[in-house]
C-alpha cells in the first residue's frame, strides 16, 4: 500500500537504519525523527511518527500533538465486526459511517480521543462546529471548560479517554436524535470495552440516558451508581453549565469529587465478570 504515511514510515524507517548501522547515534537519530513531519494535504494536519514508533496528530487549529493513528494506513477491506474493532479501526470505520444521516453533514468523524486503557472515560454528545473540523471531542469553549474542570479535581486532560455518544455533528448542533444514538451505539460500546473505565462521567441528557432513562440531571448529578465493575457518574453538560450560571458551582464540585469515585471504583473494578453481572443484576 503507497501513500503519504506509508512513504513516511519508510522514511523514519531509512533514519532507524542509519542509527542500528551506527552512521548517526541514538541522539541524532530521536532529533531528526522530531523533525519530520509529514502535512495531510486535505485536513492540515500535521503528524509524526515517535522514536518509539507511535503516531502523533497535530489538527489544524489545535497547539496539541495527541497519539492518533493515521486512517489512511488501515484497509477498510480488512475491518473485523464492530464488536471486535480496536480504536484505530473504530477511527477508520467512522470516517467511512453512513449508518445514519449524520454523515451527510459531516465533514469529519470524531471518534474519540485519549489514553486507552484509562481510568476515566468522559461521554459527551456530540461533536459541534470545531470538533468536526479538527475530528478531535470537546476542542471549543466547552472543552476549554471541560480541561479547567478536570485541572481542578488535579486530573489531566491526556489522562482520561473522552468521546461522545454521537461521532459526527448533528447540523446546527441539533440535539442527536434517537435513530441516529442507536445506529452510533456500538461503537460506543466497543469503546468502552477497550477503555475499560473504572469510572464513566456523563456529560448532558443523551449520554445520562444510557444508564438512567428518564432521570433528571438536576436531581441524580454527581451521585455515582455501581453497574458491574464500573462506576457511572452523571453531570451536567459543560456547555449547559457555561450557560447556566446557577450550575457552574455544582459542575465544579462534583467534578473536585473525580479522585473519590476512582477510589470508590477502584475497590469493586477487580471483581470478575460474572460476579460483576449477578451485581449488576442485583441493582435492579
Ligand atoms: N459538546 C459535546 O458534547 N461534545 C463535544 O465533543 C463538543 C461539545
Amino acid at each position: 500500500m503507497s501513500n503519504p504515511f506509508s512513504e513516511f514510515q519508510q522514511q523514519v524507517e531509512a533514519i532507524k537504519n542509519r542509527h542500528r548501522q551506527g552512521e548517526i547515534d541514538q541522539s541524532e537519530r530521536d532529533a531528526l525523527l522530531r523533525s519530520m513531519q509529514l502535512k495531510d494535504k486535505k485536513w492540515g494536519d500535521l503528524w509524526m511518527l515517535s522514536p518509539k514508533n507511535e503516531w502523533f496528530r497535530k489538527a489544524a487549529g489545535s497547539k496539541s500533538w495527541l497519539r492518533d493513528y493515521p486512517i489512511e494506513l488501515i484497509d477498510p477491506a480488512d475491518l473485523p465486526a464492530i464488536s471486535d474493532m480496536s480504536m484505530p479501526q473504530i477511527a477508520r470505520a467512522g470516517h467511512d459511517c453512513t449508518r445514519c444521516k449524520l454523515h451527510q453533514g459531516r465533514n469529519r468523524a470524531v471518534p474519540g480521543e485519549g489514553p486507552v486503557p484509562a481510568e476515566i472515560m468522559l461521554i459527551g454528545e456530540g461533536p459541534g462546529f470545531n470538533e468536526d473540523k479538527q475530528a478531535r471531542p470537546f476542542v471549543g469553549n466547552a472543552g476549554q471548560f471541560l480541561e479547567e474542570l478536570l485541572g481542578n479535581s488535579g486530573t489531566k486532560r491526556s489522562e482520561v479517554f473522552i468521546t461522545n455518544v454521537v461521532k459526527c455533528r448533528p447540523p446546527g448542533n441539533r440535539d442527536p436524535e434517537a435513530e441516529e444514538l442507536a445506529a452510533c451505539s456500538d461503537y460506543l460500546d466497543r469503546q468502552i470495552e477497550l477503555v475499560d473505565p473504572k469510572v464513566i462521567v456523563t456529560l448532558g441528557r443523551y449520554s445520562m440516558n444510557r444508564y438512567f432513562p428518564g432521570a433528571s440531571i438536576s436531581k441524580i448529578h454527581g451521585q455515582p451508581q455501581r453497574f458491574g465493575r464500573r462506576l457511572v457518574v452523571p453531570m451536567f453538560h459543560p456547555a449547559a453549565a457555561l450557560h447556566q450560571p446557577r450550575w457552574r458551582p455544582l459542575i465544579a464540585e462534583d467534578f473536585q469529587k473525580l479522585p473519590q469515585f476512582i477510589a470508590e471504583a477502584a475497590s469493586f473494578a477487580e471483581v470478575s465478570d460474572d460476579e460483576a453481572d449477578a451485581e449488576q443484576l442485583s441493582l435492579f
